[in-house]
């Protein structure tokens, strides 16, 4: 089997892998759209471990069952499925304790492209299909159900981890596809004022379009001293980071709001050794501020859930789509794409 993943630390390429063999619980699926992730990017450049070596990279695809295992009930061959980039083992008793993305184990949930191989090959193996898998409902594209599995699950888990409520004024630090996301989700959470920051003019209507507000760019001026400004001084229910870095994360939990004030960092720090926040930020413990982080949730139930929205046009995620390839050989143009990151990328996808 073919596929596209990391060599070695900082080298991509194609790579031979024996045949999978199907587990009672599991399904095998041809790919029929596939998606680079930021992530995929960390994955192959920046971390580093036995397990990212000669390891096939990806976690975004729709795909179609060729195989399903003995224990399978609710797919058969042929089926076109949704497959969300976290997809849980379901057996492992820490799932009880609410979090299975962490059930067994740090992040455990994501398989793809970290412990077993990932979805840029010719075969996905999906574990657990029944709970995992979700059918592509009619009336939904390949484009936009492939934004869902990670896109719209992390962007989405933004202003869920920051418990949005109705009104509630929200920054989104970063407009990338995740941050785009979390802009949309805001808004159905109900959001008052949403403030999103970026530049690159695409994502800058498109978040527009999914119900910014404000735009506010952190390459003129205090990203910190704008937001207080709009909110005259008192800051905000809300903040979301999507994209950044280190100082982005103190910015944000710098304007969280004193006695309630939530932060929901989703994005990935790699090669980061500690996070020292400034202690003025959050008035030594003093201010009532609740900051969460984690991988995005995954599996059948809460892909149902974000196709739902689709179907029935609460958000179209297909939006974020900038560049479309054909065929698996071109995942490799893709990843690249995703890494070069020109001006007018949001996100790319390869549909076979
Ligand atoms: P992108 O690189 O496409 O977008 C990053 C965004 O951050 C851009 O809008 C960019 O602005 C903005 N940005 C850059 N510097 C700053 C700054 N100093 N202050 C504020 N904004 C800034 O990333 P993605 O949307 O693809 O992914 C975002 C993160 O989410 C990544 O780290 C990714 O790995 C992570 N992720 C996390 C997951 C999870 O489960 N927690 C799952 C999937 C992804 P500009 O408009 O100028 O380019
Ligand atoms: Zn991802």
């Amino acid at each position: 089997m073919k596929g596209f993943g990391v060599i070695e630390k900082g080298k991509v390429g194609w790579m031979d892998k024996p045949e999978y063999v199907c587990g009672p619980d599991d399904a095998i699926a041809r790919p029929l759209a596939l998606a680079p992730c930021s992530s995929d990017v960390h994955s192959a450049y920046e971390m580093e471990g036995p397990h990212l070596k000669n390891r096939i990279l990806g976690h975004e695809a729709v795909g179609q069952l060729i195989e399903v295992g003995s224990n399978v009930k609710d797919f058969k061959v042929g089926d076109i499925v949704v497959i969300p980039c976290t997809t849980p083992t379901w057996k492992h008793p820490d799932i009880q304790d609410g979090t299975h993305q962490d059930a067994g184990g740090l992040q455990n949930a994501i398989n793809f492209s970290t412990y077993e191989d990932g979805t840029f090959a010719e075969k996905i193996k999906i574990r657990s299909a029944d709970m995992n898998l979700a059918l592509l409902p009619e009336g939904v594209s390949l484009e936009a159900a492939c934004m869902a599995v990670d896109m719209m699950t992390t962007g989405f888990y933004g202003p869920e981890l920051a418990e949005v409520k109705f009104g509630d004024t929200v920054v989104v630090f970063g407009i990338g596809p995740v941050g785009l996301m979390a802009v949309a989700a805001s808004k159905l959470r109900g959001a008052g004022r949403i403030i999103a920051v970026g530049t690159r003019p695409d994502c800058v209507k498109l978040a527009r379009e999914y119900g910014a507000t404000d735009i506010i760019s952190y390459k003129e001026g205090n990203v910190g001293d704008q937001i207080k400004a709009l909110t005259g001084g008192k800051g905000v229910d809300a903040s979301i980071v999507a994209g950044g870095d280190l100082e982005t994360l103190y910015t944000a939990i710098d304007v969280a709001k004193v006695g309630g004030g939530q932060i929901a960092m989703l994005n990935i720090l790699t090669e980061i050794e500690s996070i020292n926040i400034p202690n003025a930020a959050i008035a030594g413990f003093l201010a009532h501020k609740t900051i969460k982080g984690g991988l995005c949730p995954g599996g059948r139930k809460r892909m149902e859930r974000l196709l739902s929205l689709i179907k029935y046009e609460r958000v179209d995620p297909s939006k974020l789509i900038t560049h479309r390839f054909k065929g698996l050989e071109h995942i490799e143009d893709a990843f690249y794409i995703m890494a070069n990151k020109p001006k007018d990328l949001i996100k790319p996808i390869v549909l076979m």
